[in-house]
């Protein structure tokens, strides 16, 4: 038996307990929590039959009274005496999917990247919002399929583009291949087909939050998104980080959102919407180049889920959906490199390289933090991939 070091300063301290999915050694895959930089399982450590398959789909179907009472036993059992056989270091497992991703809807709710997406797609038009944008969180339905786990490469996509000067459109590896800093939450409980989830009971329905890497090819993307938006220039790949923080570890970080002007139409109202306090932070090749805040966001994860269902759309376990590119007000807080470097023609130094988007072999990681109960941070970890070449 061991006494656990629980490190406040650490982001994995009891204020986070976050919830992953990992095997040793080629082994089973298996459910676990995290606390410092010790991998903790939780059949071990609860004898709870819930945790003893690779997923957490059953627990997270379980509903937020379950998620209650097993994270006050997570927090009492870490504190005691725990199993050898629980404890394994963080550098010693591999890390998977928390769960099988069902469907994936990915939103556009920062202000900041929209307008600025908007100015670099559409310089001609004076609004760089289009009409719909303060009316409703604006989505498309992602490829649930290629979400893969941080640490697995992304292959260069190839596809066709045509950029403004030429004749016809041509196929060949993305030349213009970029990163979207995002959040991704999880369904736990999901809605039946015909029914909607309102803004005040998504606390009944979201599991968790990942930060999620939506890579996108631009030049694919520029060129086959009219009219009915991203397809091939997202789907190839979207990563997103292995440890689930859970929505009540996120308490702490509720913030409002910015002011939401016009008023929303009344199942997007919110007395108070809610976003998050949770500072990102992109690495290229291991240099910082920008550090986009989660709390500029101006829809609340509540109203895209309410969005998402409104019409009557089934949600299930393991649903995710992203925010969006997180992009602040300033410079450096922008969450994608088109914006950084303004569609490619303001390069950024990357550690004395000049970069406007991905080479091969470039490493992209993105980390972030949130305030946390009695005011420890809460880490999420990270999500990081690298860039291999193009197979076509
Ligand atoms: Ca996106």
């Amino acid at each position: 038996m061991t006494l656990l070091d629980i490190p406040a300063d650490s982001g994995f301290g009891l204020a986070n307990l976050p919830y992953g999915v990992y095997s040793v050694a080629g082994g089973p895959r298996r459910c676990a929590t995290r606390v410092g930089d010790v991998v903790v399982d939780l059949a071990v450590l609860l004898g709870d039959d819930d945790f003893a398959a690779g997923t957490l789909e059953t627990f997270m179907a379980a509903g937020p009274r379950r998620w209650a009472q097993v994270r006050e036993a997570i927090r009492a059992a870490v504190r005691a005496d725990v199993p050898d056989a629980a404890l394994h270091p963080v550098g010693e497992v591999t890390m998977h999917l928390p769960c099988e991703i069902a469907d994936y809807v990915d939103f556009y709710a920062s202000e900041h990247h929209a307008s600025n997406l908007g100015r670099l797609f559409r310089p001609d038009n004076p609004d760089p919002l289009l009409p719909n944008w303060k009316h409703l969180p604006v989505g498309y339905h992602g490829r649930s399929s290629t979400i893969v786990v941080s640490g697995v490469d992304v292959v260069r996509p190839c596809g066709q583009r045509k950029g403004p000067n030429d004749p016809e459109p041509v196929f060949g590896p993305s030349v213009r291949l970029d990163i979207e800093a995002e959040l991704g939450f999880l369904v736990g409980v999901g809605n039946d087909m015909g029914s909607s989830i309102g803004t005040g009971a998504a606390d009944e329905h979201l599991f968790g939050a990942v930060i999620f890497n939506d890579w996108s090819a631009r030049d694919i993307q520029a060129w086959e998104y009219v009219p009915l938006g991203p397809n091939l220039g997202k789907s190839f790949a979207s990563s997103i980080s292995p440890w689930v923080v859970p929505m009540a570890a996120l308490e702490a970080a509720r913030v409002p959102t910015p002011t939401q002007e016009p008023t929303p139409l009344p199942y997007l109202r919110m007395d108070e919407p809610w976003g998050l306090d949770i500072d990102l932070s992109v690495r290229w090749n291991g240099h910082e180049v920008s550090r986009p805040p989660y709390r500029e966001m101006y829809w609340s994860p509540a109203q895209m889920l309410a969005h998402t269902t409104v019409n009557g759309a089934r949600t299930r376990t393991g649903d995710i959906f992203a925010s969006g590119t997180i992009s602040g007000p300033g410079a450096d807080q922008r969450g994608a490199f088109i914006e950084l470097t303004w569609g490619g023609k303001e390069p950024v130094d990357v550690g004395g390289q000049e970069r406007t988007f991905l080479l091969d072999g470039d490493t992209v990681t993105i980390t972030a933090t949130a305030l946390g109960a009695g005011g420890e941070r809460v880490s999420f970890g990270e999500v990081t991939a690298s860039i291999l070449p193009a197979r076509c």
